[in-house]
């Protein structure tokens, strides 16, 4: 409706693709994209997704817009672009939006941070990216996801948990009730695993090359202190 609308007044429509970050942790159907796109086609606007959290195979896609088969006109990328060993972000366009900022003045793209293209954290990127595309993400993530499932699933019968879910190498545990974050972390580190969860939400997104009893040790971690929660009431915050 706010497309209908208003895409006149509108250049572009931004998405996370399948998995809302910050903003909730939630995951949402392909299709959405699908339609989201058809909307963009038809009225004439640019389709970005912010992969900044999904890319690189977090949910199980090397790039999340891959379970829809929706590619976006504009695509942002961080993170894991250097797997975190350096501050690095990135803006990918289609040959069309390029060519556009290239033939108009100032033949440009007039953003750019003072240290923008640094030529340590290109190097980290490619190394990052080509190491990440030889060792199988692909199994690991599934693997990852498997185990997960496995054992995030008894948090669901816990009487102050409202959801669990998992998608690729993201596990989310849901709760009724905001959380108290300054206990929880201490808990959590008194358990030797580091957790940060916020509001709601206490979720793990861990590096591919977990090992199987790591994982385990994390997601056992979790469900003691969550299990820890006083039932049926808020924490004091
Ligand atoms: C972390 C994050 C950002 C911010 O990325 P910066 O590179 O720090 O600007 C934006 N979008 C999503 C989905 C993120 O997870």
């Amino acid at each position: 409706e706010t497309i209908e609308r208003h895409h006149s007044e509108l250049a572009g429509l931004i998405l996370e693709p399948i998995v809302q970050g910050a903003g909730g942790m939630r995951f949402y159907h392909p299709r959405y994209l699908c339609e989201a796109a058809k909307l963009c086609k038809a009225y004439g606007l640019l389709l970005i997704f912010d992969e900044i959290a999904t890319g690189f195979g977090r949910t199980g896609k090397l790039f999340a817009w891959e379970h829809a088969g929706v590619e976006p006109d504009i695509m942002c990328i961080g993170k894991a672009l250097t797997g975190g060993y350096m501050t690095f972000s990135a803006v990918l366009t289609t040959d069309r939006v390029a060519a556009c900022i290239s033939s108009h003045a100032p033949h440009t793209f007039m953003h750019g941070p003072t240290f923008m293209g640094n030529p340590l954290a290109c190097a980290v990127s490619c190394a990052s990216v080509r190491l990440l595309l030889s060792y199988g993400w692909k199994e690991k993530v599934l693997r990852i996801e498997a185990q997960l499932r496995r054992e995030l699933a008894p948090a669901r019968s816990l009487p102050q948990v409202a959801d669990v879910r998992v998608l690729g190498a993201i596990g989310v545990i849901e709760m009724k009730h905001p959380v108290d974050m300054a206990w929880m972390q201490r808990r959590f580190v008194e358990e030797g695993i580091w957790v940060r969860p916020f509001g709601r939400l206490v979720y793990v997104m861990p590096p591919f090359v977990i090992r199987t009893e790591e994982l385990a040790k994390l997601t056992s971690g979790l469900l003691k202190i969550v299990g820890e929660i006083p039932a049926g009431q808020k924490q004091s915050l």
